[in-house]
């Protein structure tokens, strides 16, 4: 993308951050101490997960938990980056806390030149309890602003909650959806958009299901299903290649 492009896409989240800094749109901003807006790269792969946590409400910044080191650690060992994918070694499997990963920070820097994270809410849910749909709805012109300047080759949503934002229907089961390709069509600025998206488990899902080990499970499924993410972008990215 020529870099005038991307630094006018990057003046766009400026502005849209700014238009939310002090957002009152829904009850969350009542108890938030931070918006955790999103960041990261552009024209790649956009991650729509839930809702921020305690560490993101606290820190102002989306995946700084430990749900966010699982998620780091499964997109470091399918990256193109040499770097990552040995970095991705350093993730203490076995012994996972929150802040257990001691290369964390610089996984999460050379990761935000290949992903951009964000949320379906800006905001923290008191007790972590699941966004309404009500929030949801408020938040949503934010996130369509959002994917429209970020304009990914493809969205991976995290858990059952971040589909169903970006898809805008009810979904029965995640568990059976996850690893699927979906088309979906926005409304777009000015005509209709098309994205793929890929949806995956949420990571806290897996942080409470440590099947590390076994072939089958949602561990190595997981990162089977980022590693095919990562494919198709590298497709995209030779078939539109300058000659
Ligand atoms: N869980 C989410 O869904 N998003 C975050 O940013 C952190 C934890």
């Amino acid at each position: 993308m020529l870099q005038l492009e991307i630094e006018k896409r990057y003046k766009s989240l400026t502005v849209l951050q700014e238009e939310y800094k002090d957002c009152t749109r829904c009850e969350l901003s009542k108890t938030r101490n931070n918006i955790v807006f999103g960041i990261g790269a552009l024209r790649n792969i956009l991650i729509v997960a839930e809702a921020p946590g305690e560490v993101e409400d606290l820190t102002g910044y989306p995946f700084m938990g430990q749900s966010g080191q699982i998620l780091d650690y499964v997109l470091a060992r399918t990256s193109n980056n040499p770097e990552l994918r040995k970095l991705a070694k350093t993730f203490p499997i076995k012994n996972q806390t929150r802040n257990g990963w001691k290369d964390f920070i610089e996984v999460r820097n050379l990761l935000l030149q290949e992903i951009f994270y964000t949320n379906s809410v800006l905001c923290r849910p008191p007790d972590n309890r699941n966004p309404t749909n009500n929030e949801i709805k408020a938040c949503n012109g934010r996130l369509l602003e959002t994917i429209y300047q970020v304009d990914p080759k493809i969205i991976i949503t995290a858990g059952k909650i971040a589909l169903e934002t970006v898809m805008g229907k009810k979904v029965s089961s995640i568990q059976k959806m996850s690893g699927s390709l979906l088309d979906i069509t926005l409304p777009g600025k000015m005509v209709e958009v098309n994205y793929t998206v890929m949806p995956i488990l949420h990571p806290a899902f897996l942080m409470r299901n440590p099947d590390y080990e076994s072939k089958t499970g949602i561990w190595q499924t997981t990162i089977a299903q980022i590693q095919l993410v990562r494919n198709l972008v590298a497709d995209y990215d030779y078939m539109t290649r300058v000659v």
